[in-house]
């Protein structure tokens, strides 16, 4: 008898659970559009070339590998803290930003779920519905009760913007509402410059503080300063609020694993005590972030060359999955006989299409057409190229009906 006899079977998680699948479909057919992660035209993983050139630059200085500082990397604190509310913004300039290098986005939404337990204990979060995954996993592990807002509205498949405002404006005071800074996952719908005005006037009106998740800057326009100007428009305000990075999509850096945990406040004096706490919740989970991905992130800002390299490639990026959109969009209008409107697929933005498919529609997806997806409806157009989008725009409407 082993003592772990009591130890259940955990889930395949929703969304990795999916290439675990798709490995083991033997069929030509097979379309992967589960995890969020970029492809070629040729659908093979991507490395910048911007980070090849940072990685050879590194290895001609003969960086050691000692520890990191528990906070990370102070040139890459610098630079990420730039990138996300720009350079000179009076916050930076005020010192009133603490940035914490984190283990990429999850790993920094984690250190800031731990701190809120610690120090704002029984405060709720408000999270999207849908949203990512992992934010509810993430605030269970963490112990920090949330709830939903209405975010998503099926019959526009758009943005139910009453729905969440009606939602936040009926939190408790003084909640914390997470939002997806740009490229919101999986619906791939943001508000609107004038909608996220109203949203912190109800953040201010309420005490709200808002919890920015940032997994796509630059990903998602092709322009870092666009991605960023949701958070911005808070900051602006004089709001105290707290914003995850991650380089995963960006820089393509999944498994570097690096990202940042950023929480802008009032003072100098609070923004030292935040981050010497925030400083202390790491030590005991990781002691210490890895330097690779942080080394790769400040050379490339560090250098005009790279970052004006590192932004046209984004611009790439992005571009493809721009096109890719079109053209998926072209096939269903074209291949559809009825007279469903599919304009919501242009109007989504980032990497993911959230189809409006429900389950047992995207169980047909991939039991008839091997097209691997999350089963909310969200497929992954970083994952799709030009080559399959008719394929591709076949099995959504033999699903759909
Ligand atoms: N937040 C959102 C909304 C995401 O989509 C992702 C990536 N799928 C992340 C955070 C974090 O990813 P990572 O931990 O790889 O940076």
């Amino acid at each position: 008898v082993s003592r772990f006899e009591g130890v259940s079977m955990a889930p395949a998680d929703p969304i990795l659970g999916v290439s675990e699948a798709f490995k083991r479909d033997n069929s030509d057919m097979k379309l992967n559009l589960g995890v969020g992660a970029y492809r070629t035209e040729e659908l093979q993983p991507y490395v910048l070339e911007v980070v090849k050139k940072a990685e050879k630059k590194m290895l001609e200085a003969g960086e050691n590998k000692e520890y990191l500082p528990i906070e990370g990397l102070a040139a890459f604190n610098k630079a990420t803290a730039e990138l996300l509310l720009g350079a000179d913004n009076p916050v930076i300039k005020q010192q009133r930003v603490a940035t914490v290098q984190g283990l990429s986005g999850t790993g920094s939404l984690r250190l800031g779920a731990a701190f809120i337990q610690r120090y704002f204990p029984g405060v709720k979060v408000l999270i999207s519905s849908p949203t990512w995954g992992n934010h509810k996993n993430i605030l269970n592990d963490a112990g920090v009760p949330w709830s939903e807002y209405r975010y998503f509205d099926p019959k526009t498949v758009g943005l139910d913007f009453e729905g969440m405002i009606a939602d936040i404006k009926d939190a408790p005071n003084g909640s914390i509402i997470l939002l997806h800074g740009c490229a919101h996952n999986p619906t791939g719908i943001d508000p609107t410059p004038e909608q996220w005005e109203k949203i912190a006037d109800v953040c201010q009106e309420k005490d709200h503080m808002p919890f920015f998740d940032v997994a796509y800057q630059g990903f998602a326009s092709g322009s870092l300063d666009d991605d960023a100007s949701s958070v911005r428009r808070f900051v602006a305000r004089g709001i105290e609020l707290f914003v995850a990075q991650s380089y995963s999509k960006n820089l393509g850096l999944y498994a570097e694993r690096i990202g940042a945990i950023n929480v802008v406040v009032s003072s100098p004096e609070v923004a030292t005590k935040v981050k010497s706490q925030l400083k202390r919740l790491a030590r005991p989970m990781y002691s210490n972030p890895p330097v690779h991905g942080a080394r790769i992130v400040a050379n490339v800002v560090g250098d005009p060359t790279m970052f004006d390299e590192w932004r046209a490639e984004m611009q790439a990026m992005a571009g493809r999955i721009k096109t890719v959109r079109q053209r998926l969009y072209d096939e269903l209008s074209t291949k559809d006989k009825s007279s469903k409107d599919w304009s919501f697929v242009l109007k989504q933005i980032g990497m993911f299409s959230f189809t409006g498919l429900n389950k047992a529609q995207s169980d047909n997806m991939t039991d008839k057409w091997h097209v691997y997806m999350t089963k909310d409806g969200r497929i992954s157009l970083a994952g799709l190229n030009l080559a399959k989008c008719a394929f591709l725009a076949d099995a959504i409407i033999d699903s759909f009906y």
